[in-house]
């Protein structure tokens, strides 16, 4: 370890470190290493082991570094906390490093703001920014951390996990139900504000982390309109760290669960959560009432936490109900899940926004605000049963942008308007066409990408014992993000054909690339040395590998693919 450690850091002097040169390669070795120790003792129970491997992974150079990296990448590096830093800088960001320290520590108060929240952009949600430094603190002792909560969660918990999304779930709601013999109960649980109410007590004690940073972090505060206010209950909100805090909250219900009604037994009494959002099934109303909802309640209660009394409710599956964005009911025995209602509502609003606000921008410009919009929306249920809602979600789209169109020129006709937008392309016909500029300075036609060209596929579920800390799953959750990867990029077929040639690696680091890690396109001669645009010469690099390339002019060699690797 202490030899790994000097080789990561190819520092000059002890508390000087050049941001550049660190081996990120080396540095994520030595994490997922201890990770994957820390995955080993936690299933064998040894939890001195665990303390210590932790203790190692927070006070590793490695693992400081990675923390740095991850809060200087993801969405809100931009965002200051109540001390106004920001790490924009190599330098800044080297600086970060050493300061990550245990002793002395002391987080600021969050800062409070207030956002729209998804479900409804009217609304606003508050939400809490730590300081970029307990940013950091945060996501160094979350690299300790889930290790435990991804080998202790409850199989049937798809939320805020590595490896698990909201398709999970809403395929394990579809398997719990789809059958004749299925339970035809269901409950929907709704815990009252649950992020804001967790006990403080309960997860001091049962955190399985440094329960002194665990208390500051706690304990914190916040600042509203410089004013502070204190923390009693609740986790950070806006912390790195929350989401992994409640999800330990809530994990054992399932095995509660269990425990009362083992599986094959008739109240067929089944589990499924996602984040704080989940549903309990059964055969019969009763079992649901008189035995499952005190099972519920009496878990929660020491954890400081209550069901909403109003929003929690049983419904039979023929009546339906909504889960994770999408309506789930029995029309005549065969189940259906589609997107719900309002969540559609939601996304044509969003639509809405987005064409009225570029009123006066060109066609191209619209296009480009749209396609990605339009294309998470349609990717977040290709899974369900969603090509009729598509295509009408495609004819209001239209109408909203031929009106758009016949606005900008009042005094045009309908066919000129058409002749100047809605063009022809391959066999379609009225597709929304503009023009963009490329990078190098030349245009390129644009075309709206409708939802309906979204294939619908069946997802397969993650399996339940699954821990993509634990070497054993490695190959699994590969293949898995093969899959993801082949969707999200669908239509970007450059993009897609790119990254499955480099075997989804990044080839400064190693490291595999996501959607979450984010990518730069980088030419391997540089463009500015007369490098062409051929797919030869490109290579995805992460963001942070990309100004490491750039900044010490290092040259980049295109990793080739396993021989005989699965296809994604
Ligand atoms: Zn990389
Ligand atoms: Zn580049």
């Amino acid at each position: 370890m202490k030899a790994n450690e000097e080789m990561v850091a190819c520092a000059t002097s002890h508390d000087e470190v050049d941001w550049h040169a660190i081996d990120w390669h080396k540095a994520n070795q030595n994490v997922r290493r201890l990770q994957a120790r820390i995955v080993k003792a936690t299933q064998e129970g040894r939890w001195g082991k665990v303390k210590a491997l932790q203790r190692l992974l927070t006070r590793s150079f490695s693992g400081k570094a990675l923390a740095v990296r991850r809060v200087t990448e993801n969405q809100g590096k931009n965002t200051p906390g109540v001390d106004g830093e920001i790490w924009d800088t190599p330098t800044k960001k080297a600086g970060a490093v050493p300061s990550l320290r245990q002793r002395g520590y002391r987080p600021f108060p969050l800062r409070r703001m207030y956002i729209p929240k998804s479900s409804d952009p009217k609304k606003l949600r508050p939400l809490g920014i730590p300081a970029m430094k307990d940013r950091a603190m945060q996501a160094l002792y979350l690299l300790a951390l889930d290790p435990i909560a991804e080998t202790t969660a409850d199989p049937n918990s798809y939320g805020f996990r590595k490896g698990r999304s909201t398709a999970d779930a809403s395929e394990q709601c579809f398997k719990l139900l789809c059958r004749r013999n299925s339970s035809e109960w269901i409950l929907e649980g709704d815990i009252k504000s649950c992020y804001d109410r967790i006990s403080h007590e309960w997860l001091l004690a049962h955190i399985p982390m440094d329960k002194a940073i665990l208390k500051k972090w706690l304990k914190a505060g916040f600042i509203e309109k410089h004013i502070y206010h204190a923390t009693d209950e609740g986790t950070p909100q806006g912390g790195i760290i929350s989401p992994v805090l409640a999800n330990m909250t809530l994990d054992g219900l399932e095995s509660e669960l269990r425990k009362q009604f083992p599986k094959n037994r008739k109240a067929q009494v089944n589990f499924d959560r996602y984040a704080d959002d989940f549903i309990v099934t059964g055969k019969t109303r009763e079992v649901l009432e008189e035995e499952v909802l005190p099972i519920v309640e009496n878990f929660l209660s020491p954890r400081g936490l209550e069901l909403s009394k109003e929003k929690t409710c049983i419904t039979h599956i023929e009546d339906g109900f909504d889960f994770l964005g999408q309506n789930v009911r029995k029309y005549h025995g065969k189940l259906i899940i589609k997107p719900a209602t309002k969540n559609v509502k939601a996304f044509l609003e969003k639509a809405r926004c987005t064409i009225e606000t570029n009123a006066t921008t060109s066609a191209g410009n619209l296009i480009a605000r749209l396609n990605p919009v339009i294309q998470g929306w349609a990717n977040y249920h290709c899974h369900a049963c969603s090509k009729q809602t598509y295509t009408d979600v495609d004819s209001a789209i239209f109408e909203k942008l031929w009106n758009w169109a016949g606005r900008r020129h009042r005094n045009k006709g309908q066919r000129w308007i058409k002749a100047k937008y809605f063009k022809s392309v391959g066999c379609r016909n009225w597709v929304f066409s503009g023009i963009t500029r490329k990078p190098d300075g030349s245009n390129r036609a644009i075309h709206l990408r409708p939802a309906s060209y979204t294939p619908i596929k069946r997802h397969i579920k993650v399996r339940g014992e699954a821990n993509p800390y634990d070497p054993e799953w490695e190959t699994y959750f590969e293949h898995r993000l093969g899959v993801k990867m082949e969707m999200n990029l669908n239509g970007r077929k450059r993009l897609l054909n790119l990254w499955k040639s480099q075997n989804g690696l990044c080839p400064v680091c190693g490291q595999k690339i996501t959607e979450i890690t984010g990518w730069h396109n980088h030419h391997i001669i540089w463009r500015s040395k007369g490098g062409s645009d051929t797919a030869e010469n490109q290579v995805l690099l992460h963001p942070n590998c990309h100004s490491k390339v750039h900044c010490q002019k290092l040259p980049v060699v295109k990793p080739r693919p396993a021989k005989g690797a699965p296809k994604a």
